[in-house]
Order: structure tokens, then C-alpha cells, then sequence
């Protein structure tokens, strides 16, 4: 079994969709896809918590009927025809009756304290990737959706919000072993607390991180990183036309790399697949048969 995560350019458009479909359907064994929110959904969705909060009631309405034609019009270019009906409604209710009234509460509420508008973030925050989810989901036949917030959970340690680790491993082990489905999909970066239940997130780029701790508990074969380089390189190559291509490096290397910003990975990826020996392979959406870097 393998873990292939694709980031927010995977999953950004038609033409990238088809490619992400190429990929999973060309695996032979059993794979969990984790995915981020479509390109710049997860900015939209914090522009819209901030518009509420100022009761710009005309332009967070018009950003969230923008997010949904988006969503929509991606559904009848990629979903088969069977499925489009059920995708497209799925999408219309995130939508509607979700982001709509939670966006409402921001806006007409105007003695939310901090804690309460955080939570609210959060919550609308993670509809990024529910809805990309949703469309991958049912772009690939036989693919069972699956809600990470019911198995990735948080909790508060002191100051700060961390994974919840023990909880955490029992239930990504409760919802996927012994499963013989070939294909299942998961959102990246959201979660819950676990003793509240409310909706928490892994922190901005932790779709690869969700995809490592499901690839940690679940002692898969390989980590895939799929995103829109051929690999990690030495710098940002879209800022260093001299960066060069890194195609094998250890763990060790990889950490010290995405501890000095080295945006490709999550720095917090490498940790949970490191000790437990699961290579992690960054490949490139657009030009799969690149070998790609593999941490190991
Ligand atoms: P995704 O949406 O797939 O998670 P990210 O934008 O988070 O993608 O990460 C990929 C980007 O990371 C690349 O487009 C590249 O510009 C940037 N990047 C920064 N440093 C590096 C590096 N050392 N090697 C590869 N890519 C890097
Ligand atoms: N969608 C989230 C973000 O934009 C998580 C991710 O892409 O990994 O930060
Ligand atoms: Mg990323």
C-alpha cells in the first residue's frame, strides 16, 4: 500500500485533475490519495472569514458563489456523467448551507469573542479540502471518500495546538486496516480536537503531513509527494534558474532543507515517516515520468 498526496496545483484545474486521475488509476496496489484544497481556495476561504468580519455581506456572497462555479465547472469536466449530479448538489450544500451561514454568523454576531471567530475560521477554513476531496472522489471510480477530521485529531498542549498522536493512531488504523478497497481519499491539513470535536487544522501546507502520518500508522511502502517541480532541489527553482536537482537524499538532509524553507514539503512530514524507514518520493504532476527526489 502506498500514501500519495497531491498539493494544491495537483488538484487545481481541469488539465491537472485528468493528470492526478492518469496517476492513481495507473497504481497496482492499494493507494490512499490525500489531497489540499484547489490552488488558492484556502486564501479565498480565510479572504471570505475576513470580509464577514468587516459584514461585507455583497463581496463575501460573490467570493462564494465564485468558489462554487469554480467547483462546478470543474465536476462536468472531470466527474464521470453518472456521478456529476450527486458531486455537484455535495459541492452546492458545502456551500450553501455550510460556508454561507457560517459566514452569516461572522457578519451579523458582532460580540463573537476571539476564541469564537477562531473556531469559526477553522471551520470554514477546512472546506477546501472537503470540496476538492469530494471531486476527487468522485472523478475515480470505486474511490471511497473518507472525513479526516473522524481520525486526524489535535489536541491543546499548553500554549499550542499539536497533533494528537495516541488518538490519532488508533483511529487511522480503526478506518483503514483490513480495508481491501484499491482507492481511497482523504483531505489533507484538516482535523478535529479530540475532546471537543471542533475543526482544527495541521497549519498551512500540512496536506503533506496529513499524508505522512497516515503513511506512518499504516506502515505503507512508499510516501508520495506529487506536486509542481520535479523533485526537491538545492533552492526554490522558481526563483534560482540555477537551483539544481537533489534525486536522492536522506532524511536528515530533507529536514535540514525544509527547516530553512524549503516550501516543496511541510517541515513536520519528514519526522513520522523517518522513524519508521517509508521512503518519501517527490514527483511532479506534470511530468510523472521525471524519477522525481526519494528521501530515504
Ligand atoms: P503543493 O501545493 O504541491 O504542496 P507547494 O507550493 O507547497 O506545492 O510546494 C511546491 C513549491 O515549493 C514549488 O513550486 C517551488 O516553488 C517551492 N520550493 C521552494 N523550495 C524548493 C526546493 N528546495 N525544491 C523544490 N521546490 C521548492
Ligand atoms: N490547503 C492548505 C494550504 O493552502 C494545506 C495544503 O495545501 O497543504 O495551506
Ligand atoms: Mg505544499
Amino acid at each position: 500500500m502506498k500514501v500519495l498526496k497531491f498539493g494544491g496545483t495537483s488538484v487545481g484545474s481541469i488539465e491537472s485533475l485528468l493528470l492526478v486521475k492518469e496517476i492513481v488509476e495507473a497504481c497496482e496496489e492499494q493507494v490512499i490519495v490525500v489531497v489540499s484544497a484547489m490552488s488558492g481556495v484556502t486564501n479565498e476561504l480565510l479572504a471570505i472569514v475576513d470580509e464577514a468580519l468587516k459584514h461585507r455581506h455583497a463581496d463575501y456572497t460573490s467570493r462564494l458563489h465564485k468558489l462554487l462555479k469554480r467547483h462546478q465547472s470543474t465536476i462536468e469536466a472531470v466527474v464521470p456523467r453518472e456521478a456529476q449530479f450527486q458531486c455537484s448538489n455535495a459541492v452546492e450544500s458545502f456551500v450553501n448551507d455550510n460556508l454561507q451561514p457560517l459566514a452569516e454568523m461572522l457578519d451579523v454576531n458582532t460580540q463573537l469573542d476571539g476564541s469564537m471567530v477562531e473556531i469559526i475560521r477553522n471551520a470554514v477554513v477546512c472546506h477546501g479540502e472537503v470540496l476538492s476531496s469530494a471531486i476527487v472522489s468522485c472523478m475515480i471510480a470505486g474511490a471511497e471518500p473518507h472525513f479526516a477530521p473522524n481520525f486526524i485529531k489535535t489536541c491543546i498542549t499548553g500554549d499550542a495546538m499539536v497533533l494528537d498522536w495516541k488518538n490519532t493512531e488508533e483511529l487511522v488504523k480503526k478506518e483503514f486496516v483490513g480495508s481491501t478497497v484499491p482507492v481511497h481519499v482523504v483531505q489533507g491539513f484538516i482535523a478535529s480536537d479530540f475532546a471537543t470535536g471542533m475543526k482544527t487544522t495541521l497549519g498551512r501546507g500540512g496536506s503533506d503531513y496529513t499524508a505522512a502520518i497516515i503513511a506512518a500508522v499504516l506502515g505503507a511502502r512508499q510516501l508520495e509527494i506529487w506536486t509542481d517541480v520535479d523533485g526537491f532541489y538545492d533552492s526554490d527553482p522558481r526563483t534560482n534558474d540555477q537551483a539544481k536537482l537533489i534525486p536522492e537524499m536522506t532524511y536528515e538532509q530533507a529536514q535540514k532543507l525544509c527547516d530553512a524553507g524549503a516550501k516543496v514539503i511541510y517541515p513536520p512530514t519528514i519526522a513520522p515517516v523517518a522513524v519508521r524507514h517509508i521512503p518519501v518520493l517527490v514527483k511532479n504532476t506534470f511530468n510523472a515520468s521525471a524519477p522525481g527526489t526519494l528521501i530515504n
